[in-house]
């Protein structure tokens, strides 16, 4: 174990995965304060980051609501299923993914009647097969849900296309943009999108504690009495919002605190724009020097986000992923596990307060450690 995190001062490693992220100094310095979660300074600053986050989705306000909710994104995208679909409704969860998957769990644990139309983690979903099948259910079918980018992969779905015909179908639609928005350039209503999920840790980098959903608001006033859930009811925490401007329990302070920090960060970087494209960068300088190494990337480049990439294991006697993460781990460069099922993988995310400077160390982090391991790729 290494005990460096206890020295005073002593600087962090480099977060290359999908979230928790490295986050710029100024974030975590906001921490650094006791509100009282009914001081009117703290009610401004909830104030100011539900205003923003409408703006950041592209919509009006006044027909979208943002809505914080504590717990990791996960909660948040809990929120949407036991508050939003009513008791006699049924979704369709589109798959290519583990985070798709994980709502499909959510809706059996949930007792939500629902179809899963799955396709392959290195695949688009097949919007011809998509339509027939809300023809198939229609009246049936309430609502579509999908993820928008895949974390499992780096794939970026076509969430406009697959609003579209669920708007032409009569049901609501909601996107699990957990690890996109702040970074991938969006307009919430061009995209249908009734309920928009994402949280705190990822591309706006600030720090974990809560989600927060961006909801049509026309869509939320009718789940009234539908909720399965008293502390993840979403109608309610809106109401609560909207009443006395605070939250119903108690809300991770610091972290809404920090959270705010990095929203001004993101409008200083250039808002989405501006992220989008040093992420970007980070992707390209990473892809670039990886294929230089030797190594495969797991999907087609363009099928390919900018948000995080999955490399398949090098085919080569000497490698060894654990020995391959510790050693870079040994040099204060942490990557992730891979998550996809048919084959193996590893990720490396583009994410978080992460420069061009940053992803060149890393590769040359990693030519180290392959001449170390004798990895000639
Ligand atoms: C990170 C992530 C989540 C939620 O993860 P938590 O660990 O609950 O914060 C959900 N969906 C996607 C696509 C993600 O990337």
């Amino acid at each position: 174990m290494s005990t460096k995190g206890n020295v005073p001062g002593w600087k962090d490693k480099i977060l290359f995965t999908p979230g928790p992220l490295t986050t710029s100094r100024t974030v975590k310095q906001a921490l650094l304060r006791d509100l009282g979660s009914r001081d009117f300074e703290f009610i401004s600053v909830i104030r100011s980051i539900r205003e923003r986050l409408v703006a950041l989705a592209g919509a009006k306000p006044g027909e979208y609501e943002a809505i914080p909710m504590q717990g990791s994104g996960t909660f948040a995208i809990e929120s949407v299923f036991s508050s939003c679909v009513p008791p006699d409704g049924k979704v369709l969860i589109i798959v290519n993914g583990a985070y798709g998957q994980r709502m499909i769990k959510m809706c059996k644990t949930l007792k939500i009647e629902f179809e899963a139309l799955e396709y392959p983690e290195d695949s688009l979903p097949d919007a011809k097969e998509i339509e027939s099948t809300l023809k198939h259910f229609v009246g049936l079918i309430t609502h579509v849900a999908i993820v928008h980018c895949e974390t499992t992969t780096g794939i970026i779905n076509p969430i406009q296309t697959i609003g579209a015909l669920a708007k032409a179908a009569g049901a609501r639609y909601f996107v699990d943009a957990m690890s996109s928005f702040g970074a991938v350039p969006l307009n919430i209503a061009a995209a249908h999108i009734d309920y928009l999920v994402s949280s705190a840790n990822k591309c706006i980098e600030g720090v974990p504690g809560f989600g927060f959903i961006i909801a049509r608001k026309e869509a939320l006033l009718e789940t009234e009495g539908w909720a399965r859930s008293l502390s993840l009811n979403l109608l309610d925490q809106w109401k609560g919002l909207e009443g006395n401007g605070q939250f119903r329990f108690t809300p991770p302070t610091h972290v809404l605190l920090a959270f705010h920090q990095a929203l001004l960060e993101l409008e200083a970087e250039g808002g989405v724009e501006g992220r989008a494209a040093r992420y970007y960068k980070n992707y390209q300088t990473l892809v670039e020097g990886m294929r230089e190494l030797g190594f495969k990337e797991y999907l087609k480049p363009e099928l390919q986000g900018y948000i995080i990439t999955s490399f398949l294991y090098p085919d080569h006697p000497k490698w060894s992923f654990d020995e391959f993460y510790k050693r870079l781990n040994a040099r204060d460069l942490v990557i992730y596990p891979g998550k996809v099922s048919n084959a193996d993988c590893f990720r490396i995310g583009n994410i978080g307060r992460i420069l061009e400077a940053d992803v060149k160390g890393l590769l040359c982090g990693i030519r180290e450690v392959m001449r170390e391991m004798d990895l000639a790729l």
